[in-house]
């Protein structure tokens, strides 16, 4: 009899203790669920992970509220090589956004690596060029091939209307896995007053003009980065502050080959290889007829490098002094 009340006590108490357990449960998971919900919604919805800002600053904010709409043609023609998988801010070259974009001039000088960029550049007067005959090609076919060939490394910065002009050979570049991609703006205008003569994109403009540019080669997958080129290299603190949204680093490059306009390739190799050091970021150009001497320069810049001991790498390992 004593047993059994004992035995009846216990499980009173056992339950008891049970269902005080369930409802303390109850209450930390309701307390998490009630503290999660406001900062979830403070998070833009491109900060999917831990990476992600968790105060959810103004400007960080604003990128998300104002992301520009597709004002162009949506999508590229042809069908892309394979899909994109890393997010925007998970790529190489991403920053924050909402801050000012760092701008990268070269690579750590411990390494031996070094990049070569190439840029595309097309402008609608290039475009005009192509249409009435004046020129054949803005895409030189021999570059590409050589660094296919060699299998070398290299990072191109591409415009939106080359990307437009030649969407096969963008999907060509997209599906080698030694080559990464990046933006040098939608139609090669100039985002500072006395850029080379380049015609102005206006200041409201800017931001739209270098996300639509992504938009635009994000499709093609491969190697994307958030790697930004200004045209002629120049920048401003507004230039640099309308870039701020996007999440970018901006690079400019620390040896300039002189190649638009080339007469020769010998003074293209000489620029090259007299400046070039270890983490150096080489800006060439793909523009075949604006950069008729790049292809018959790049093996002897090949050769230079190969003697100084370095070794051409992606933008992105470069930076990182990977290796
Ligand atoms: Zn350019």
């Amino acid at each position: 009899m004593f047993a059994k009340v004992f035995r009846i006590g216990l499980i009173s108490v056992a339950a008891a203790a049970l269902v005080g357990a369930l409802v303390l449960v109850v209450a930390v998971v309701r307390g998490g669920a009630t503290s999660a919900t406001p900062e979830a919604g403070t998070v833009p919805s491109w900060a999917g992970g831990p990476a992600g800002p968790a105060d959810g600053t103004p400007g960080a904010g604003s990128a998300t509220a104002t992301a520009p709409h597709p004002t162009g043609p949506a999508t590229p023609s042809t069908a892309p090589t394979r899909t994109s998988s890393p997010s925007a801010n998970e790529r190489p070259g991403a920053t924050r956004p909402g801050t000012r974009p760092p701008v990268v001039g070269h690579g750590p000088r411990s390494g031996n690596l070094v990049a070569l960029t190439f840029d595309a550049d097309m402008t609608d007067s290039m475009l005009a060029n192509l249409r009435n005959g004046r020129v054949r090609s803005y895409a030189n076919l021999r570059i590409i091939e050589l660094l296919e060939r060699e299998r070398i490394p290299a990072t191109f910065f591409l415009t939106g209307k080359w990307v437009e002009r030649y969407p096969d050979l963008t999907r060509r570049l997209a599906g080698n896995s030694r080559f990464e991609l990046a933006n040098h703006t939608y139609g090669h205008l100039a985002f500072t007053p006395n850029c080379y003569g380049l015609p102005r994109v206006p200041s409201s403009r800017m931001t739209e003009d270098v996300a639509r540019t992504f938009r635009l080669i994000e499709p093609y997958g491969g190697r994307q980065t958030r790697y930004f080129r200004f045209p002629g290299l120049c920048h401003d603190g507004a230039s640099l502050s309308a870039l701020a949204p996007l999440g970018v680093t901006v690079v400019d490059g620390d040896v300039v080959s002189g190649d638009p306009f080339a007469t020769a390739w010998r003074p293209i190799v000489n620029a090259v290889l007299s400046k070039v050091k270890p983490g150096s970021v080489v800006v060439l150009h793909v523009t075949e007829a604006n950069a008729a001497m790049t292809d018959e320069a790049l093996p002897h810049i090949l050769r230079g490098l190969r003697e100084r001991g370095l070794s051409p790498a992606p933008l992105s390992e470069v930076l990182s002094g990977a290796r």
